[in-house]
């Protein structure tokens, strides 16, 4: 005998975004996915909701995609050496991020920078976040960092055992733009994809990556066009917004007057759909449970950014960018979702204008394949309505 079909019925929502940029709003009021895949969506009339598993009363609150956070530094299981700090993957489920995708282990204390070495954690901390979720986070990992003497062969190995990703190009011995094309040109040619530390020093032994060589490079996503902290001079960030047709990725861990410039140079360009939201964290300046939603919130309030098109940074954008199977509400994708609602006492009519107000809203409840991960936050400000869980 074969399981039975898990099947997740939300119904009652009060308003579903959609992920996708061009089109933020759905006209929906109910979501159903079938053994952790949306299967479909629409107005609860119109949908076979039979035989559903678990049902959720979403009590006429937001859903969303889950929430992607496109730059993290993860070492191992639910513990970062950086801050010293348990269960900050939890934490930051607790913000709305369902998925998190890392930009290199490089606070592993002791990280091999030997080739071999380099290689066996990659494919390790690949293996170990594939094979463990925490508290049900996917967590995107085994990004190595390029040191020069890397041969294609290398690229082809990562490859091979499962690496998808590329590290912050700049946080290893390579910080030229001819040996970075290069690497970053084999990493492609065997679907891996890369980032880039952009910007000044982020702590002691880190480089200065300018726009020169983030251009020359030509890594799949401008990782933290921003800073992670230090920021390019003004003019070399418009150069690298002009220049490319890359991510751009903004993070909490950067400056905040550079992520409104990249913004507004983004809107210009009429190519909102290129940016991306990161933390960084676990960083210098701490772990961010919340620095997603911040990012929202703070692009759309001094951005001028409707809010249901800054959601779009934070999911949509970044799986169509990172090419993912999450982040968009579209049938056959992961049921991957946060429960939002306006933030007790929060000023604005509605969640979205409480958000473009500069608010956070409350998250109510997480959803990752399908299956319910987290119920109020305790993070976030309380939502005013809260989604349940009516029959499991
Ligand atoms: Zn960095």
């Amino acid at each position: 005998m074969e399981n039975p079909a898990q099947k997740l019925v939300v119904r009652n929502i009060g308003l579903m975004l959609s992920g996708k940029i061009e089109d933020p709003i759905l006209d929906a009021d109910c979501i159903v996915a079938i053994d952790g895949k949306i299967s479909a969506f629409g107005y609860e009339k119109d949908l076979d909701t039979d035989d559903a598993t678990t049902i959720v009363d979403a009590n006429g609150v937001t859903l969303a995609p889950g929430l992607i956070d496109s730059h993290v530094h993860p070492v191992v299981g639910d513990y970062t050496p950086r801050q010293q700090q348990l269960n900050w993957i939890e934490s930051t489920l607790h913000g709305g991020v369902t998925t998190l995708i890392s930009a290199g282990e490089v606070h592993m204390p002791g990280r091999p920078k030997d080739i071999v070495g380099l290689k066996a954690m990659a494919i390790a901390a690949q293996r170990w976040y594939e094979n463990f979720r925490p508290a049900g986070v996917k967590v995107l990992a085994g990004a190595p960092v390029i040191e020069h003497g890397m041969e294609e062969q290398d690229f082809k190995d990562l490859a091979d055992a499962g690496v998808t990703l590329l590290g912050e190009v700049g946080l290893g011995s390579v910080k030229d733009g001819p040996t970075a094309k290069k690497m970053v040109d084999w990493a492609r040619k065997y679907g891996m994809q890369s980032t880039i530390h952009t910007g000044g020093p982020s702590i002691p032994g880190s480089g200065l990556i300018d726009a020169d060589m983030v251009l020359e490079a030509g890594t799949d996503v401008v990782g933290h066009i921003n800073g992670g902290h230090s920021a390019l001079p003004d003019d070399q960030i418009v150069c690298i917004c002009e220049g490319c047709l890359k991510g751009l990725e903004i993070v909490h861990n950067g400056n905040e007057r550079a992520a409104l410039l990249t913004i507004n140079t983004a809107r210009e360009l009429d190519q909102m759909d290129r940016v991306i939201l990161g933390t960084d964290g676990p960083a210098g300046s701490g772990v961010q449970p919340l620095g997603i939603l911040r990012m929202v919130s703070m692009l759309s309030s001094l951005g001028n950014v409707p809010a249901e098109i800054a959601f779009c940074f934070a999911n949509g954008n970044t799986a169509r960018v990172r090419e993912l199977d999450t982040g968009l509400i579209e049938v056959g994708l992961c049921a991957d979702f946060v429960l939002l609602d306006q933030a007790q006492h929060a000023p604005g009519e509605t969640i979205l204008k409480s958000v473009e107000q500069g608010n956070l809203p409350g998250v109510g409840m997480t959803i990752i394949d399908g299956v319910v991960c987290s119920e109020r936050s305790r993070n976030t400000p309380p939502a005013t309505r809260l989604p349940e869980v009516v029959a499991r």
